[in-house]
């Protein structure tokens, strides 16, 4: 029997990395084992999840940690227990831009990227992919739509996909008048209908700046042209994703919306191997996709937006959504104001490439600069 798929969880505390563990122990110990995990600051969430597996090394980012056993600390940390856990596979299921460097870490040591953490890509796709070519390993979408295209991009090859479609819930504001846009809060825009997800990417399927962001996401790591890339709203998020062929056939991916099937895949793959979660039953199901309407949704619009003019505004992009997220949480931003600061931030001079990573770090760092002076000319 093949040894056990050694993998590290980074984000172990979060909705994907709690998910994985979950993935991992129904996998079971002969498939797969856990060899590293990080948070941020929640280190007794850490300290839970190494319970099942003590041999974990430990990385605590974001605040100075108590106890002996974890050893790595602050971002660099972070990237220490990439290189040193020899893990054949890293889940990133880190939250936001701090993602970028333990992804590339991941690539440097050898390792199979398990990639959840889409701004990895956003912000540095093209750099990340040609990395990972220098260094002979893969990056595997965890994202459940790039998962989903991933499957059947293996299948048919880049030369046989004509478009790529990826669905979007909708979100929470679907079908809320526009009219009454102006009073939505906070509570409101961190619940989801069908996906239990971190509070930032729940905001983001509301606003569809998430949608935004796995546009990007698709066209960096398939590399196909934006205006190849479609969304359509389908309410039931059953069908993930569609790949229409150069015969004019679509494929769909169907499941029941359920993270843990596309991190097992990640984990396994190329094995498909039998999985306990997602099996959907279609006879009676409703299945329904429109158009996403543009006045409700304009953060989708500034995504292709951004892939026009270059990869620096769709660093500009993430960067002006992430700033903008977090003051409509701290009360300092309208819900509104969400997209109008990501608008003025692209309005900005971005560069067509960014040929380095302090590239990307530069101009994510102008942008969060731009984006903050943006929010303090907005009034709640
Ligand atoms: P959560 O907020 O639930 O979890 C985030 C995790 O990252 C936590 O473990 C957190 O630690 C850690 N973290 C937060 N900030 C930092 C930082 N600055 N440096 C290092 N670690 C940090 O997020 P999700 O799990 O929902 O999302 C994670 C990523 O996966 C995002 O990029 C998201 O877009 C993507 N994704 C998520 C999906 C989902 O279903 N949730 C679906 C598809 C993609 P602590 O708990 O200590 O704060
Ligand atoms: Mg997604």
């Amino acid at each position: 029997m093949p040894a056990p798929i050694r993998v590290a969880v980074l984000g172990a505390t979060g909705s994907i990395g709690t998910q994985t563990l979950e993935a991992i122990a129904a996998l079971g110990p002969d498939r797969a084992v856990v060899v590293a995990l990080s948070a941020h600051s929640d280190e007794e969430g850490l300290l839970a999840a190494a319970r099942a597996w003590p041999v974990a090394e430990l990385a605590l980012s974001g605040a100075s940690a108590r106890d002996p056993r974890v050893v790595h600390g602050g971002a660099e940390g972070l990237v220490r227990l990439v290189e040193r856990c020899g893990a054949d596979v890293v889940v990133n299921g880190v939250a936001g831009a701090a993602g970028l460097l333990p992804s590339l870490a991941a690539i440097r040591s050898g390792a199979r990227l398990a990639l959840a953490n889409k701004e990895t890509m956003v912000m540095a796709g093209s750099l990340v992919m040609d990395e990972a070519r220098r260094r002979g390993t893969r990056v595997i979408p965890v994202d459940s739509e790039h998962a989903a295209v991933f499957a059947l991009h293996e299948r048919f090859g880049a030369d046989s996909i004509e478009e790529l479609v990826l669905t979007a819930s909708g979100g929470v504001f679907r079908d809320r008048p526009l009219g009454s846009f102006g009073s939505i809060t906070v509570a409101e825009a961190t619940r989801h209908p069908n996906w239990s997800m971190g509070a930032k990417i729940t905001i983001d399927s509301a606003t569809m700046a998430n949608k935004g962001l796995e546009v990007i996401e698709a066209v960096r790591l398939f590399g196909i042209a934006p205006e190849r890339v479609k969304v359509l709203v389908h309410p039931q998020s059953r069908v993930h994703a569609l790949v229409r062929t150069t015969d004019g056939t679509l494929y769909a991916q169907v499941s029941e919306p359920d993270m843990r099937v596309p991190i097992q895949n990640a984990i396994t793959w190329p094995a498909l191997e039998p999985c306990a979660f997602g099996r959907l039953d279609l006879a009676g199901a409703r299945l329904e996709f429109s158009e996403p309407e543009a006045a409700r949704y304009p953060l989708l619009d500034l995504a292709y937006e951004a892939l026009r003019s270059g990869e620096g505004a769709c660093v500009a992009y993430n960067a002006a959504d992430e700033v903008a997220v977090e003051a409509f949480r701290s009360g300092t931003l309208p819900y509104l104001g969400i997209a109008r600061v990501v608008e003025a931030v692209l309005a900005g001079r971005w560069p067509a490439r960014v040929a380095t990573f302090d590239e990307v770090l530069a101009a994510d760092a102008a942008a969060r600069a731009a984006a903050r002076n943006a929010v303090k000319g907005i009034h709640v």
